[in-house]
C-alpha cells in the first residue's frame, strides 16, 4: 500500500500509546518521492555545553515511490520513530543503528512481534531504509542555459567558490540564470562537487521535489544569502 498522511499520522499516533507510553511529541509528518530511503528522520541540532549536542526540529518522512506491504509500512514507521526517540533523548549511537537502537529494536520485535530491520530487504538492494548516517551538505544551483536547457552543479560549500563558480558561468555568456540552493538530500551525493564549468542534465521529475524541498540562496555575484 501507498501511504497518506492521514494513514502515517494515525499510525504515529498508535503507536505512539503502544510502545512509548505517548512519550514522543508530534512532528511534521511529510511524504517523499526521493530514491534514496524508504523512510527519513531529519533534524537540526545545536551544541550544547561538554560537546553534547541537543537535537530538534524533528521531521519525518516516509516514501511513497513503492508500495510496501502494510506490515513493511508499520515497521519502517516504527524504525523511523525508534530513532526519533533516540535523538529527542539524546540517547542515539556513534553509528545510525548502533547498540542503543538495535536493543529497541529487538525489543519491539521480541514483545511485539514486529519484524522492523535496520535495511530494507525490498525489491532494490541499494535502497537503504534510511539516511540518518550524517546527512551531507551539498550547495548546488539550477542553470538556465540560453538555449533554454537545465543543468545542475553541485559547489563546494565555501563562500568564495559558489562566487567563482556563479561568476565565471554569467561571464560565459552561456548562461542566462542560476538560482541556488541548500540541501542535505543524499539525492546529490552523485553529483561531484566542483567549480569546473563541468554541469550536468538531470530528470526534472527527479529535480523538481528536491529544488522544492531545498533552502533558496541568494547570489548576486557579491554576497550568497540564504533567504528564508
Ligand atoms: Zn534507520
Amino acid at each position: 500500500m501507498v501511504p497518506t498522511l492521514d494513514y502515517i499520522r494515525q499510525k504515529f499516533h498508535e503507536f505512539n500509546h503502544l510502545y512509548f507510553q505517548d512519550k514522543l511529541a508530534p512532528i511534521p509528518i511529510k511524504l517523499s518521492n526521493t530514491k534514496s530511503y524508504v523512510g527519513n528522520i531529519s533534524f537540526k541540532r545545536r551544541r550544547k555545553f561538554f560537546g553534547q549536542w541537543e537535537y530538534y526540529d524533528f521531521t519525518m518522512r516516509i516514501n511513497t515511490r513503492i508500495a510496501l506491504s502494510e506490515q513493511e509500512l508499520e515497521d519502517t514507521i516504527l524504525h523511523e520513530m525508534i530513532h526519533y526517540y533516540l535523538y529527542a533523548n539524546q540517547l542515539q549511537d556513534k553509528t545510525p543503528h548502533g547498540p542503543h537502537f538495535r536493543q529497541m529494536m529487538q525489543y519491539f520485535n521480541d514483545t511485539y512481534g514486529r519484524h522492523i530491520t535496520i535495511s530494507h530487504k525490498g525489491a532494490k538492494v541499494e535502497w537503504k531504509q534510511d539516511e540518518n548516517s550524517k546527512p551531507k551538505k551539498h550547495i548546488f544551483a539550477i542553470l538556465t542555459h540560453k538555449s533554454g536547457r537545465k543543468y545542475v552543479k553541485v559547489v563546494p560549500r565555501i563562500r568564495s567558490r559558489v562566487l567563482y563558480f556563479h561568476n565565471s558561468m554569467f561571464k560565459s555568456g552561456e548562461i542566462i540564470e542560476i538560482k541556488w540552493y541548500y540541501s542535505t538530500d543524499p539525492y546529490f551525493n552523485r553529483f561531484p562537487s566542483s567549480v569546473s564549468m563541468r554541469v550536468y542534465e538531470f530528470e526534472e521529475a527527479e529535480m523538481l521535489p528536491r529544488i522544492k524541498e531545498a533552502q533558496p540562496l541568494y547570489c548576486d555575484g557579491k554576497n550568497v544569502i540564504v533567504t528564508r
